[in-house]
Formats: C-alpha cells, structure tokens, sequence
C-alpha cells in the first residue's frame, strides 16, 4: 500500500467509527440526529463531493463522482441517514480496492518487463573500474558484466566467456553460452563468470531500451474493446441519470392521477437506488487492466506485443502466412555440392564469399563460413545486393553474379538448371557461367509442431511463400503440412500475394505474416498482424512488425495466438457479467425489489470480481 492509500484506510475507519456511533447513540432529535451522521459523512466523502462540484462546475457532470454525491445527497435529504453514509463508504472501500489491485499488478507487470539496468562498469584505459549510468557509456567502450549482473549495452564480448540467462528476453529457460567474438545483447543475466564487452550502440538504442520502450507505448494503441468500454461509459452514465430521474418523476405523477396519492419519497429512493447502480467503473478499469497484464504476461515469455488492437485481432487469425527462409528453416545454409566450371572448386567459393562479404542473408553468412578466411576488402571495387535475388559485385576487376537463376538471366548469362531439391546459388564471372553451389538448409525443430498447434487454435490455412526454388518450396511444405505454397517471389511478389490474399478473405477474418525480418519489411506492414521473429537487435523488423518473437520458436506463433484468445475470452466475460450484473440490478431496483445496499454491494462487488478476473490474462505460461 502506498502511503496516500494509508491515509485513506484510516480516514474509512475513522469515519466507520463515528457511523457507528451515530447508529448506536440514543437522538431523537432531528436535527441533532442530522449533525451526528453528517461527521461520518464528510469524513468518509468529502473529497467525492469536491470532486462532484468541479465536474458540475466545468459542465461535464456525469461521471462517478457525480452519481455518488447526487445519490447520497438525495438518501441523507430523504432521511436514509444510514444507507447515505454507507453508500458513500463501502464506494470509497471499493475504490481503494481497486486502486490497490491495480498498483500491484502494474509493479508486477513491470518487474516483469524490468530488464534495463540503472548502472554499467565501465572500464577505463588504465585498467581501473567505475560505475557509471550506463546512459553516459558512449559507443566502442569497454564494460565490465560480473556473474549476476545485467547486461546493460548491446556488443561484443572482447574477452572471456561464460553462460547467459536470455529467459527475460526470450522466454526460454536454458542458459545459452557465449565466448569471445559472440554478440551479446542487453536485457540479458551473466550467469557464470565476468565477461568484457565491447558495446556496440549506445544505451537508449540498445534491445533492452528498444523493449522497452515498445512495451511501454503499445498501451496507446487501443483494442476495439477499449474503444467500446469508453463510448459505452459516456453514454450510458448520462442516460442512466435521465432514467433515473424519469423514475422520480414519471409514477409519482401517475400515481396522483390514479389514487391521488403522491408516493414521492420512494420513487426518489428508487431512483437514487438508479444512480448508485450506474457507477461503469467496474468496466472501465478492468478492460484496459485485462489488455495490460495480457502484454505483460506475453513479453514474459518472449512474445512481444505492441498494443492491444493486435490481441484482438491476433485471436482472429483464420490464415497463417509464412516467409520460409529463417522463418520455417534455421536459415543455417551448409554447402552441400560444389559445382565449378572451368575454375576450382575454392576458387569459386571464395568469389562466392567475396561477393557476399557485405550481405547478412543466410545463404551469404553460410558461404562466407564455407570459405573460412579473412575478406580482403581490397579487392573488391563494388558490391550492390538486389533483394530477393543475390548480389551483383565487381572483384579483382571482374564482374560477379552470385543468387537465384533470374538473377543470371536478366545479366543474359548462358547458364543450366541444376537439378536438386536444394537451393543452389549459380554465380557468374564477367559474364561467363561459372558454376553454381548448392547448400542446403534445415527445417526448425519446432515447426513441426507450430504448424500443428496452429491447426488447432482453429487456423484454415497455412500457407509458405519463398523466393527459394519450387523444388524446395515443395519439399518443405510437403514436411511440414503446409496446405499451400508460393514459390520463386522476389520481395515485391510477397506483398501482391498477400494483399490479394487479404482481400479475398472475409473481413473477421484475420491474416497473420510471420517472416524473419531479412527483406520481408513490406510484407510485415501489409499483414493484419506481422509478427518478426529471431531478431534481437535487428531494428527494421522491430520497426516494421506488430509482434516480435524474441527467439526464433515458430511454436511461439501459435502461443502468440491462444495468449490473445484467452485475454479476449476474459474482456468479454467482464463486459457481459459487468453490464449483465448492472442490468439486472437497474430492473429489480426500478421495480423496487433492489435497495440501496444491494446497489452498491453491487457496484463494488462486480468491480472487484472483473479486476481479479482481469488480472488473470497476466498467467500465460501454459497456453
Ligand atoms: P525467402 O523468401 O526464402 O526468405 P529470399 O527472398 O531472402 O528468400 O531470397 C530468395 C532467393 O534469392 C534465395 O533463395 C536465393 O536464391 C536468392 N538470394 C537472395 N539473397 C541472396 C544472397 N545474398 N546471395 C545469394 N542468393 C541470394
Ligand atoms: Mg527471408
């Protein structure tokens, strides 16, 4: 408890007491009798009161404040000293409630999200250590990371090596290692033995910054729900108040007529029964509440969601769209086949890593691995990768093509189709065929079963595109159960496949693109939901997705999928019992079966039992 929500427990039991007392003390007098309940009364509401006022004053009325003042006004004129003071009592215990849940949750949530450290070891030239606020650490400086201690900037361990607890990050519970050479990114826990790293960004732009950041901006990005909730609570308060002193007015003027009695004070009461009902708080707090603890839940486990519009539109997925290299298959190329023609076999590799010694693709990281040596950039004069097709680049004064076959003909390079199931990369040298190498690639261990799990959330269709060969296209959609495939695109294809795809879908029908962030931006942006995975520190991607994987699990898709439905089915549930509940207590307080007390066990009783229903959406382990 915080100590303002202190100070308010104690001014309730204060004004508790002298409800009592007022109850228990033998008046008779009318007046004094007033006085004696009004001490409670102010005690316990005042600062409702002030509030009803200015919104009175500001000609904006209608809100809580206003239906309690106006409610328990009316019960104190009416001579219900006792349901007055109550009324206003247990609304303010439910509101200190409330606030106390939601404080808790938000410092749960938070802690969860917790991953930027407040401190960094820079280490100086001479050697020595200081701790300093790693917002001060410029790029290309040393730090210091102890066992135990947070990754704070994003870089490169330059010396030692230990085991990394990613689990903040990630999701996933087994330590990764990580020795001299290896990035390292921040947000993550050193778990063995100090490591010095070399940072490679500066604080505000380093992953864990970068998280947080997203996290912290998605709740500005309202769900239809939310946008729902609000529009029903600036309706429905006003109108509750008009219905309310409708039922003030309207029998008592026909009961003079009928019997010529007036009736009055309990058509009054009924109505004030009206106002206390009307309070919307218990909406109003726990739909954004339930969006909130859902993104905190989801980040958790490595799920990064970037407002809650995504959550609902995520639990609509019909169609699940994947990009396949790096997505589906680890994008860890080995060279399977050398093909030269008229060069050797290294000397073909090695043009084919010098050309590529620029390009974070996966087939260029595999062929620069293959060759094993260091690149003298000396040697080469030019370099330019054509997305989705391979590289054009000029070494040793020749002009190299290295990629898909298109790449080659649209040079009018001569060349054959090799035949084979896996990818093959045909290079060219001024304009001669030289050869090409085939690599080949492996299917995740997980896509497997997200394709299957997928199935299960209640996905149509599963569907691959590639710029990879339709023989390869063919094998690993035929592994995986991948109901339809598109093969040979380049980037800009992706996008018309997707838009068309969009478009002849129904409109509740949800599509998802899940790619690796590697040249599939554009089609990130045009999905209902994109979601980039594996792509820790890759800014683009971060940029151009709606969620971020932070590992690159394809079974996180279809956990991504059950996380939102599961927050959805709860804001659902809360809008129906809330207003169910609310409707309920409306009619039997209209017909004067409901009094006061029920009223506002109700109000608060429904508030409490939405909140800890809302904070539900915050456990996602299992989905
Ligand atoms: P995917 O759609 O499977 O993710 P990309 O669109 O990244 O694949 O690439 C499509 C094809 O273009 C690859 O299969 C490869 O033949 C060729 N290609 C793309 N980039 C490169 C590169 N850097 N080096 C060689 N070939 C490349
Ligand atoms: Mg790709």
């Amino acid at each position: 408890m915080t100590k303002k929500q202190k100070q308010i427990l104690y001014r309730l039991i204060l004004g508790a007491i002298f409800l009592i007392l007022a109850i228990i003390l033998p008046t008779t007098h009318k007046i004094t009798k007033l006085l004696l309940f009004l001490i409670p009364y102010f005690i316990i509401g005042y600062d409702i009161l002030i509030d009803a006022l200015h919104g009175i004053i500001n000609l904006s009325p209608f809100d809580e404040n206003f239906l309690m003042a106006a409610a328990t006004v009316g019960a104190m004129i009416l001579g219900e000293y006792t349901e007055g003071v109550a009324v206003m009592l247990f609304y303010q215990i439910g509101e200190l409630f409330q606030s106390i849940a939601v404080g808790k949750s938000r410092k749960n949530i938070s802690s969860l999200m917790d991953i930027r450290p407040d401190t960094a070891n820079l280490v100086l030239s001479d050697g020595s250590i200081n701790m300093v606020d790693p917002a001060e650490v410029e790029i290309e400086s040393t730090i210091i990371v102890k066992p135990g201690e947070r990754v704070p900037i994003d870089g490169v361990i330059v010396k030692g090596s230990t085991s990394l607890d990613t689990s903040a990050l990630t999701g996933e519970a087994v330590p990764k290692n990580a020795c001299e050479g290896d990035e390292i990114v921040s947000g993550v826990i050193n778990l063995s033995s100090p490591v010095f790293i070399k940072t490679t960004k500066e604080f505000g732009e380093s992953t864990a910054s970068k998280i947080l950041e997203l996290v912290e901006n998605a709740s500005s990005r309202k769900s239809k729900s939310e946008h729902f909730i609000t529009k029903f609570a600036r309706v429905y308060t006003p109108v509750v108040c008009f219905s309310a002193l409708a039922l003030a007015l309207i029998p008592p003027f026909l009961s003079v007529i009928s019997t010529g009695s007036w009736e009055f004070s309990k058509w009054v009461y009924r109505a004030l029964t009206f106002l206390v009902i009307s309070c919307p708080c218990a909406l109003v707090i726990s739909i954004p509440l339930g969006f909130f603890a859902c993104i905190g839940g989801a980040c958790s486990e490595g799920i990064l969601i970037k407002g809650s519009n995504f959550i609902e539109t995520l639990s609509k997925t019909k169609i699940a769209v994947f990009d396949k290299t790096g997505t589906l298959t680890k994008g860890v190329f080995e060279v399977t086949e050398i093909h030269p023609i008229g060069l050797s076999e290294s000397e073909l590799v090695e043009y084919a890593a010098y050309a590529e010694s620029f390009s974070t693709h996966p087939i260029g990281e595999s062929l620069k691995k293959a060759y094993g040596k260091e690149i003298d950039r000396g040697r080469i004069s030019d370099i330019s990768e054509i997305s989705g097709m391979g590289i054009s680049a000029v070494i040793d004064n020749k002009k190299v093509l290295v990629g898909k076959p298109l790449l080659l003909r649209e040079s009018g390079v001569d060349f054959e189709k090799c035949e084979n199931q896996s990818t093959a990369v045909y290079i060219s040298i001024d304009g001669k065929y030289s050869g090409c190498i085939i690599i080949s690639d492996i299917i995740k261990d997980g896509s497997d079963n997200a394709i299957k799990a997928l199935k299960k959330t209640g996905i149509t269709e599963c569907i691959m595109l590639t710029g990879d060969s339709r023989e390869v296209a063919q094998k690993v959609a035929s592994t995986l159960g991948i109901d339809r495939f598109f093969s040979e695109l380049l980037p800009n294809d992706k996008v018309e496949i997707v838009e068309k795809l969009i478009s002849e879908k129904g409109a509740e029908q949800k599509l998802i693109f899940v790619g690796d962030g590697i040249n599939d931006a554009p089609v990130l942006s045009c999905a209902d939901v994109g979601i980039s995975m594996g792509t820790i520190g890759s800014d683009a991607a971060i940029e151009a997705s709606d969620i971020v994987l932070m590992d690159d699990n394809p079974e996180k898709i279809p956990k991504a999928i059950n996380i939102s439905k599961k927050c959805m089915t709860i804001v659902y549930q809360n809008i129906v019992f809330a207003i169910g509940i609310k409707i309920l207590c409306l009619i039997l307080g209209a017909v004067g079966i409901a009094n006061m007390w029920v009223a506002i066990f109700a109000d608060v009783g429904v508030m409490v039992i939405a909140v800890l229903n809302a904070i539900r959406t915050l456990n996602v382990k299992n989905l």
